[in-house]
């Protein structure tokens, strides 16, 4: 369940039987020409509140913003400092905790949050002993690499995934964009890059993918396999001592 769509009382009750908050992150960023701009958001949020409502357990708002310096020379994408997003999600936890959370796992659909997140948790956790954090990276859980190896070879890319492009098809159908087959460059330069020097070495905004491929039923079965997988690292995680 949604947390913004609860009041008070019903969360106070609600941690008598569990501290736990699942909270999605994402980007505002290119996706390259066909892929949407909110990919790693949308990603995020759906993954999260399909667990929560699996679960019965609260998601929080989706953090829609993340760290995308390396995508502003594409119009549509803006970003927060990596400083910016580890104070915020402190700021985040920090509350979240004072009235009774200790459980906190991120859905995260963006890459270049992960090492802010990791920095937001060793800051959070230094002064919050009792608490614990979590993170899944969807995109990179082994039963999703797997079936994408088998959908889309090679040719699934690094940033504009065939994956991600085909999970938001899934979940917006309304919103597709054909685009005409081919592979973009692969990444084999120093990172992280500028925005200046990303968008010299990948013009289009892709790396390595090749999202002709994506189809909103391969979509489907990524999404139900980072469902589940997610699903029971969740489970585990609320169940460790
Ligand atoms: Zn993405």
């Amino acid at each position: 369940m949604q947390i913004e769509h609860t009041n008070w009382p019903e969360v106070e009750k609600r941690l008598r039987s569990s501290t736990l908050l699942l909270l999605p992150v994402g980007s505002v960023e290119q996706h390259g020409p066909n892929g949407l701009i909110g990919t790693d958001h949308l990603v995020a949020e759906a993954l999260a509140r399909r667990v929560g409502e699996d679960l019965g357990e609260l998601v929080a708002p989706t953090l829609a913003y993340g760290m995308s310096h390396h995508h502003l020379g594409f119009p549509g994408t803006s970003s927060l400092s990596p400083r910016t997003m580890i104070l915020l999600v402190c700021d985040i936890l920090s509350g979240f905790y004072r009235n009774g959370f200790r459980r906190f796992y991120f859905v995260n659909g963006h890459g270049g949050n992960d090492s802010s997140l990791k920095a937001a948790f060793s800051e959070f956790l230094l002064d919050h002993p009792d608490a614990r954090t979590a993170l899944s990276n969807w995109w990179l859980l082994p039963e999703v690499t797997e079936q994408e190896k088998i959908f889309f070879g090679d040719s699934n890319g690094y940033h504009a995934t065939c994956g991600e492009v085909a999970v938001t098809w899934h979940l917006y159908p309304h919103l597709e964009r054909p685009i005409a087959p081919g592979r973009a460059p692969d990444p084999h330069h120093e990172w992280p890059l500028g925005p200046e020097r990303f968008r010299t070495l990948y013009p289009d905004g892709r790396m390595g993918s090749d999202p002709s491929l994506s189809t909103a039923e391969k979509g489907e079965v990524l999404f139900g396999i980072a469902r589940r997988t997610i699903r029971e690292k969740v489970r585990e995680f609320a169940a460790a001592p």
